[in-house]
């Protein structure tokens, strides 16, 4: 199914198992079904700490080898975020190439869940960019190993809210490290994507009394939250040079970048998108350079995964709750260590999350 090798920035070949490697990827299986269509990619990132859970993206890549360089990328991110929150699951992803709006069947996805259960519960999926909670009920026909199923069918439902209070919690230990106490009432904060967290998180700042501003590039959200909360407009093109003391991305990755960093007036970045870091070691430091407090987006959006893992146990959402509410102190430490080491608030994430897949990996090899 993949016919190209990789090229690098340098243009050198590099063989897709090379790439597979560079990240150490415990397993890639690669899934084609003729009779529903279906072309999808899964890759286990990391299975030491737990099973490899992460949701299924549908997408209408322009290339397999895009779809690849996509599964490897979001499957290293679901292992740092597992870590890095304390539970014991590993990271994983898949990708299924297809137009989510023309390509979806009950047969398709019932053929993904037969994959999914061949792998044995070493990976566990559950609903991302393209699938929905329909799509999940066809995949759990066939495999057990699926969260974020609907309460009705013993799952956890939507994951948002959960995820907007982690946001929400991740936030208020930032503006704790710059003002010295976490009150957010009058502070002025901007959510940008006023989607399922988003909204959430809107109506976590309002009870606070903080001076809440939204921005989405659909009318219809905007015309739903300013109904229901008193909170300012601003237009998606007037976002970053806004004055406002803390920027809350809650709409589509890469934001900090080479164009929005130059202009941004904020103090803090607190927000729930995936990946808010263009380039993360280069976009990391031109934060910390310009003295914006970066709060790294996989340890405070964590609350959808601590949701879905929750529901390995028997769901219980007053103990999803509670697990997210480690993420206060969780940030607090990384604020720690990066002012020790001298590092990106991201990087010291990284740092921790890596270290604790390490330790673990050394308590396994001595059973
Ligand atoms: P959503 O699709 O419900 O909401 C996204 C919102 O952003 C939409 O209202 C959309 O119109 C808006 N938007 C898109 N482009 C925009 C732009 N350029 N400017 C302003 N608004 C724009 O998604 P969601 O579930 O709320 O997730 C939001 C982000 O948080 C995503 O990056 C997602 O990956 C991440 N995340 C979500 C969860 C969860 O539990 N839902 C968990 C972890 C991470």
């Amino acid at each position: 199914m993949i016919t190209e090798d990789v090229r690098t920035s340098s243009n050198t070949r590099v063989s897709i198992f090379d790439q597979i490697a560079s990240d150490s990827h415990e397993q890639v299986v690669f899934c084609y079904d003729p009779d529903t269509g279906l072309r999808c990619i899964i890759a286990i990132h990391s299975t030491v700490l737990g099973p490899a859970l992460g949701g299924t993206r549908m997408w209408h890549y322009e290339s397999d080898q895009q779809a690849l360089t996509d599964v490897l990328r979001l499957s290293r991110g679901m292992t740092l975020k597992a870590a890095v929150t304390g539970l014991n699951l590993g990271g994983g992803k898949g990708v299924v190439i297809g137009d989510s709006r023309t390509d979806k069947s009950e047969a398709l996805w019932r053929r993904y869940g037969q994959f999914v259960e061949s792998l044995g519960g070493r990976y566990i999926t559950a609903e991302d960019v393209g699938t929905s909670i329909k799509d999940l009920e066809y995949i759990s026909m066939e495999t057990r190993h699926c969260t974020g199923l609907p309460e009705a069918m013993g799952g956890g439902g939507d994951p948002s809210p959960v995820t907007a209070y982690g946001t929400y919690l991740g936030m208020k230990a930032a503006a704790r490290e710059v003002w010295g106490k976490d009150e957010l009432a009058g502070k002025k904060i901007l959510v940008q994507g006023i989607g399922h967290v988003g909204a959430n998180l809107v109506e976590l700042l309002v009870k606070e009394n903080a001076d809440v501003s939204v921005s989405d590039i659909r009318e219809e959200k905007l015309a739903d939250i300013t109904r229901q909360f008193k909170v300012k407009v601003v237009a998606p093109e007037d976002v970053y040079d806004y004055d406002m003391d803390i920027y809350a991305p809650c709409a589509l990755g890469a934001t900090l970048n080479d164009d929005t960093i130059p202009p941004l007036r904020c103090i803090i970045v607190a927000g729930a998108a995936n990946n808010q870091l263009k380039d993360e070691s280069r976009h990391g430091e031109m934060l910390r350079d310009k003295g914006i407090l970066y709060t790294p987006d996989f340890v405070i959006n964590a609350g959808g995964l601590i949701n879905c893992y929750a529901e390995l146990d028997g769901y219980d959402r007053n103990r999803a709750m509670a697990t997210c509410e480690n993420i206060y102190d969780r940030t607090l430490d990384i604020f720690s260590l990066a002012r020790h080491q001298g590092t990106t608030t991201h990087s010291a994430a990284e740092t921790l999350a890596l270290q604790r897949i390490e330790s673990i990996s050394r308590l396994n090899t001595r059973m």
